[in-house]
């Protein structure tokens, strides 16, 4: 297997529990990256396309998605869409998705299909004419062989965890499909941090999944705290990230946060490169 590219950073959000904040994070951390002048390329790898729909791409805009990427009908870059966000784009999903996973299971390399597809984008003229610094791929909530196919493609694993009760439930199961997938498919995946959303100041119960998940998975936690907010809820139905949105709301606040960590975070774990 060959070496990842240094650049773009491939980052992924996964997490097989559903409602965690994955799509909204992917949303808008990448809004967020944009804007303090990254250059940022979303892949949406659920066939529910919550994140194509977020970021303003109609279904009817779909007719090259991440199905046709995968399933080698077309390149990487001929699925790349532009959004309302400047210095951010996105690759859309749609339901076809949900058929790939049988159609690839008995070809050799089922799950290298994204990893391949973004090392043919590195080498596009659509790639240097944008320049994308950052790529995040919104997984799944599952741990099949879409998630498998981003783990195989990332630098890094972002994991969303929602301030509730059972916030730590199924992280075990996740973090050894992490160790699985370093062994066989992708030796240089990390752990990028685990991101604590929707907290509720009001409800004792968040802060304490705050301190028994800081309590348990140490600096893996990033700082930033996404809060829970009505404007980050309200933002996907006008097409829009809450950045565009609202701009001034704690959620965006936060996001813009959580970028700034996440670049430093870069910087600790690749000192020479930065
Ligand atoms: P996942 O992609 O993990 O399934 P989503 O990002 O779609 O999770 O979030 C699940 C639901 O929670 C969505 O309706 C989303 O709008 C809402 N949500 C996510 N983050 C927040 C937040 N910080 N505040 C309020 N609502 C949120
Ligand atoms: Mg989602």
């Amino acid at each position: 297997m060959s070496k990842l590219p240094d650049s773009p950073r491939v980052l992924c959000l996964a997490n097989q529990k559903g409602g965690v904040g994955k799509t909204t994070t992917a949303i808008n951390l990448g809004t967020a990256l944009a804007a303090i002048g990254e250059r940022v390329l979303v892949i949406d790898l659920d066939p529910q396309g919550n994140a194509s729909t977020g970021l303003g791409i109609e279904r009817r805009d779909r007719s090259m998605s991440t199905y046709d990427v995968l399933s080698g009908d077309c390149a990487l870059e001929e699925a790349v869409k532009e959004t309302a966000v400047p210095r951010l784009w996105v690759a859309p999903s749609t339901m076809d998705l949900l058929g790939l996973e049988l159609e690839i299971a008995s070809s050799g390399d089922r799950a290298y299909r994204l990893r391949n597809a973004i090392e043919g984008l590195t080498k596009s003229r659509l790639f240097r004419e944008l320049g994308i610094s950052y790529v995040l791929v919104d997984c799944p909530p599952s741990l099949n062989l879409l998630t498998i196919n981003a783990l195989s493609a990332a630098h890094s694993i972002l994991v969303p965890l929602q301030c509730e009760f059972f916030a730590l439930e199924g992280l075990s199961q996740l973090l050894s499909t992490v160790e699985q997938v370093r062994g066989a498919l992708n030796s240089e995946l990390t752990i990028h941090g685990i991101v604590l959303t929707m907290y509720d100041s009001r409800n004792n119960l968040s802060s304490q999944v705050v301190a028994d998940v800081r309590a348990t998975m140490g600096d893996a936690v990033y700082e930033t705290i996404i809060p829970r907010n009505v404007r980050i809820s309200e933002a996907p139905s006008y097409g829009k990230p809450a950045l565009l949105y609202d701009l001034k709301c704690a959620g965006s606040q936060a996001y813009l946060r959580l970028a700034s960590e996440i670049i430093q975070r870069e910087r600790e774990m690749r000192p020479v490169a930065a």
